[in-house]
């Protein structure tokens, strides 16, 4: 929970705020964007809530928050009782996002798809009980899709429980050796007739981003939406290889996607036609 000693002088008056061990991992400006801002190295609340809705979007961030750095001066139980409740997140019918977004991923955002086969986790969030029990009772999950190394927090304590198969990129092996299903080499693994691994190398040696359906693209950190300049956008820092990762955005034009799914930045939907068309404006500006 956040310390009021610790607040920081940029929020503004009321309720909310935020404290300096903020590691402005981005989580509360997705979910609550009236109320929280980027300051500097941290985020901050620019403005309080002013109705249910806004109110609801805070504490959701309050709960997704990866270190407890959102704090309230007057704590309201039934709000933060239907934030808890509303993760994970349904964006669609059977995919959603977890929340609890957890700091050894650095607050990266992980997600969940339902399936009649057995369900996926795409990247770990925070072992916590609450999620243990959504996953319970929507049938458990088979499947647990790492998109690389830096994202793998919690994995295989949700794989003990529910004895799943954790999935990742052999040129990432090392964040989780024991991982069951190892991904060589580059060329594309259909799984079943609604999954695919796309090698998409470039952020790290062995990034992979998963299609689902030919709709979603759970793509990691290699790829996310920026909502101020309205424009895809992918790592310019902390790159394994730049032309690698130039490689990976330009194999993206041919895979159909409509909604991405990032772990940091910001998720988004566009019609395939216009998500391509964003794709191939990242591509030419990066070139
Ligand atoms: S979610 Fe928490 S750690 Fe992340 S930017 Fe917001 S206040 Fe900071």
């Amino acid at each position: 929970m956040a310390n009021f000693s610790k607040r920081l002088v940029s929020n503004i008056e009321g309720n909310f705020f935020v404290d300096s061990t903020c590691i402005d991992c981005d989580t509360c400006r997705q979910l609550a964007p009236t109320t929280f801002v980027e300051d500097g190295n941290y985020s901050t609340v620019f403005h309080q809530p002013e109705n249910k809705t806004e109110e609801s979007e805070a504490y959701q961030a309050l709960i997704a928050c990866p270190v407890g750095s959102i704090g309230v001066l007057e704590h309201n139980d039934f709000e933060f009782t239907k934030a808890k409740a509303s993760f994970p997140m349904e964006l669609e019918t059977g995919v959603l996002y977890n929340g609890f977004n957890s700091e050894k991923s650095f607050g990266a955002n992980s997600y969940f798809v339902e399936h009649p086969e057995g369900n996926w986790l795409i990247d770990s969030p925070r072992y916590v009980k609450h999620l243990v029990d959504a996953f319970k009772e929507r049938g458990g999950i088979r499947y647990i899709f790492l998109s690389h190394e830096d994202d793998v927090a919690d994995a295989s304590r949700y794989a003990k429980v529910f004895e799943a198969t954790r999935i990742i990129h052999r040129e990432d092996l090392r964040a989780l050796p024991e991982a069951e299903w190892v991904v060589e080499g580059e060329d594309v693994v259909q799984v079943g007739p609604e999954f695919s691994f796309i090698p998409v190398p470039g952020h790290t040696q062995g990034s992979l981003a998963l299609l689902y359906n030919n709709r979603f693209l759970f793509s990691g950190d290699h790829l996310w939406w920026d909502p101020i300049r309205g424009q895809l956008d992918a790592p310019s820092v902390l790159i394994w290889d730049k032309e690698k990762l130039m490689e990976s955005l330009t194999r993206l034009l041919d895979v159909p996607f409509e909604w991405v799914l990032p772990g940091h930045g910001h998720r988004a939907y566009f019609e395939a036609k216009t998500m391509r068309g964003y794709v191939k404006a990242l591509v030419e500006l990066r070139a």
